[in-house]
């Protein structure tokens, strides 16, 4: 048995993996692939159509948002967002909380003025800043809600910034109930916690659009998307596939409230195990830690390769932490079971009482 625990590409439902496989040989019984079936016809139509009103269900969006399937990941919303939002003599309002926030506070500054409201960099990113307040005349104020890397997670919305709120969900995307119409702008790659890489969530609140007065390469104008139905050109089909299967799946488990309920389950397990073992470290503050991704470093880091050869004799992949930071980071997406999770802590309380 395999305990899959990769930050992503990531573990989907295992339903998920076989109806895909079956549709890659032969879908709906048309005898033709998923694969070799044009984009604007009755058969993949259908599969655009019920992704796109999964996501509008599942987060409860109003008229007023906008649901695309864009290509080129969350990367690419690193410059996209600023280019349809942010006007040269303007600024932006972004939250420096780790590698990810970073990076999309690189791009923006290609476009506009950059305001960091707040950063952990001071802390190595192991908190969530508090008490930040936005100028009200910044065009947007960018927050990233669960750092993968870093394994924080935002658990208080700064709904009332008082400017229209932007998010990069990549890796907590539909994990939790949020009011996810008092975003304006929510993107998240799908390889996390909702499809196969390849493909983009965007939700946007159309009102924001058509404010800035660059001139727009087609390709990267929310406005023409929406207007084709998030068909513009060939989207990925494949992935909007199989996000579509994720949705749907996600759908018939109950929903974002009954995941969350799960995803709490899995994180209070984990947490609460960790805390009860001196051998393991937690370094991230108790009130920002991811239910997605979890960090952790031991006492005596001389101990490391002994627990990651022990995870890989039994099952468990994806423990080693990011490149980027020594230690481990378990994630534990939507799809990762609690028995999964369970196995790990169990593992986790036998190391312990061998190094006590
Ligand atoms: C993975 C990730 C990204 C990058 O996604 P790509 O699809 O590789 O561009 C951006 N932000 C966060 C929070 C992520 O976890």
């Amino acid at each position: 048995m395999i305990h899959n625990f990769n930050a992503g590409p990531s573990i989907l439902p295992k339903e998920v993996f076989e109806e895909a496989s079956r549709s890659v040989l032969d879908f709906n019984y048309t005898g033709l692939s998923i694969l070799e079936i044009g984009h604007r016809t009755p058969l993949f139509q259908p599969v655009m159509d019920e992704a796109r009103a999964l996501v509008k269900e599942l987060m409860s969006l109003d008229d007023d948002h906008e649901v695309l399937f864009l290509h080129g990941g969350a990367t690419t919303q690193f410059m996209q967002v600023p280019m349809n939002l942010l006007n040269e003599n303007e600024a932006a309002a972004y939250m420096e909380t780790g590698v990810w926030a970073n990076k999309a506070i690189k791009e923006a500054k290609l476009f506009g003025h950059i305001e960091i409201v707040g950063s952990s960099k001071e802390d190595n990113y192991t908190s969530i800043p508090k008490n930040i307040s936005v100028t009200p005349t910044a065009a947007y104020f960018h927050i990233t809600t669960n750092e993968t890397i870093a394994g924080t997670q935002w658990h208080t919305m700064p709904y009332d910034c008082g400017v229209p709120l932007v998010a990069d969900m990549s890796s907590d995307i539909l994990s939790r109930q949020l009011d996810f119409n008092k975003f304006d702008l929510i993107y998240a790659s799908a390889q996390k916690n909702m499809g196969a890489a390849g493909v983009n969530l965007v939700v946007v609140n159309k009102n924001i659009l058509g404010k800035v007065n660059r001139a727009l390469p087609a390709i990267l104008d929310y406005r023409n998307h929406i207007k084709e139905g998030s068909m513009l050109n060939t989207p990925p089909v494949f992935a909007i596939y199989v996000a579509m299967l994720t949705l749907r799946w996600l759908k018939n488990k109950g929903g974002v409230a009954a995941i969350e309920k799960e995803n709490d389950a899995k994180a209070k397990l984990f947490y609460d195990t960790l805390d009860t073992l001196p051998v393991f470290k937690g370094p991230v503050a108790k009130e920002d830690r991811s239910k997605m991704n979890a960090v952790f470093i031991m006492e005596d880091a001389a101990l490391e390769k002994e627990f990651v050869d022990l995870c890989k004799a039994n099952g468990m992949v994806g423990v080693k932490g990011h490149r980027s930071v020594s230690g481990f980071r378990v994630s534990m997406y939507n799809a990762l079971t609690i028995e999964s999770v369970k196995a790990l802590t169990d593992l986790m309380k036998d190391f312990a009482k061998l190094h006590g």
